[in-house]
């Protein structure tokens, strides 16, 4: 019987339901991007406030070293890690890898007093993780242990950039528009994914959702090849393509987006005590972003309704300190998210014929 294929891809090919992704961020990109390659048939549309060079992002260093959700069970953000470092390593290895700003790079993590964590969950995704040997840690002299992997980076621009270039050529439709109230877009679309990083708190009104500010240094030091992270991350030495980032801060509810100069010393200090060729670095650019951050990456469906209507809505923000590390992972989820969407819009849409 002809025009009776139940099968599901065929039944979303005739509908052409129209999604918009609210947020050009990281995740927002990724998130489209994974749409946009599960679901070919969809109306997809970026809509956003700002983009790349002036997302969170651009500010990051963007090293695949994972941040603890502890409202997460380890498995899923081992999982998301998975996902996201496989991806990049195939990028990293084909010829797109310089214009998508995907690199390895290998490095060390030292410790003044010994992690609780000796293995950490992320141990058998990143290559070659070992202890430091006696001769590796003699270049830390204030450090009595450390860790040494190969991980990769992704250096901001280039990879929102590339991303965005995928994007367009997936036929996605590119807006700048800050939406005030996510309502305001259900005449217009029929699924929306809410991908605004901090910008959920006012968008969203959600009360877990906290910035915790970053401040950073992008410096010209082309002789430092190797990462260094001291202890907990909160110091770090991060080489990129074109600069090394050097960090860092980890200020909890603190919205200010202006650099502190006592703060740039500070670093500057910090991480010269960790490599003090450093001292001649050049070039020096200070750097702001707001980490998204709650207890866990809200990764959600939704339906707003208002005097009849209805909207279908995916979250997918608060990806605070890891955003880079999991990107992937939760893009594949939240997409999973708009396939049921999808799928209970062409339920209802049958229904309505019958
Ligand atoms: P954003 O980049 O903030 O994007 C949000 C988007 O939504 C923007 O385009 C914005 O304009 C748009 N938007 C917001 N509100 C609205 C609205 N109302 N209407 C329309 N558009 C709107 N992670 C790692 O994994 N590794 C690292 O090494 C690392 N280092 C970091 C260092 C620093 C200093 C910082 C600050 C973060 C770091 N992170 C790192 C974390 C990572 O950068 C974030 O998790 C990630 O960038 C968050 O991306 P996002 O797309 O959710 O948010």
């Amino acid at each position: 019987m002809q025009g009776a294929c139940p099968c599901q891809l065929c039944a979303l090919e005739m509908a052409a339901p129209k999604v918009a992704v609210v947020g050009a961020g990281l995740i927002g990109l990724s998130t489209a991007l994974c749409i946009s390659e599960a679901f070919p048939s969809c109306r997809l549309s970026v809509l956003s406030e700002q983009f790349s060079p002036n997302t969170t992002g651009d500010v990051a260093a963007g090293m695949l070293i994972p941040h603890t959700y502890p409202g997460t069970p380890i498995h899923v953000q081992k999982q998301w890690f998975k996902e996201t470092f496989t991806y990049l390593f195939a990028i990293s290895n084909s010829a797109e890898a310089s214009e998508a700003g995907i690199h390895l790079v290998s490095g060390w993590q030292v410790f003044k007093t010994p992690p609780k964590d000796q293995v950490p969950f992320w141990s058998d995704i990143v290559l070659g993780f070992r202890p430091m040997s006696a001769a590796e840690l003699q270049k830390f002299p204030q450090h009595r242990s450390g860790q040494a992997f190969t991980t990769l980076k992704c250096d901001c621009p280039p990879y929102l950039l590339w991303l965005e270039k995928r994007l367009r050529a997936n036929g996605v439709q590119v807006h700048t528009r800050k939406v005030a109230d996510l309502w305001e877009l259900h005449r217009e679309y029929d699924v929306v994914v809410n991908c605004t990083g901090i910008g959920a708190h006012q968008l969203g009104g959600d009360p877990e959702l906290l910035p915790v500010r970053g401040q950073v240094l992008k410096v010209h030091a082309p002789w430092v090849k190797h990462f260094i992270r001291d202890g907990d991350g909160s110091t770090y030495v991060y080489p990129g393509i074109d600069s090394v980032t050097l960090g860092g801060t980890r200020e909890k509810g603190s919205w200010s987006l202006s650099p502190d100069p006592g703060t740039t010393k500070d670093i500057f200090d910090r991480c010269c005590s960790l490599e003090p060729s450093l001292q001649r670095a050049q070039d020096v650019r200070v750097k702001v972003g707001l980490r998204p951050s709650r207890s866990s990456v809200r990764l959600q469906r939704e339906v707003l309704s208002r005097g009849g209507a209805k909207l279908l809505v995916v979250h997918s923000y608060g990806h605070g300190a890891g955003g880079f590390s999991v990107h992937r992972g939760t893009a594949k989820e939240a997409t999973r998210l708009v396939g049921e969407c999808i799928a209970a819009l062409q339920g209802s849409s049958s229904r309505a014929k019958l």
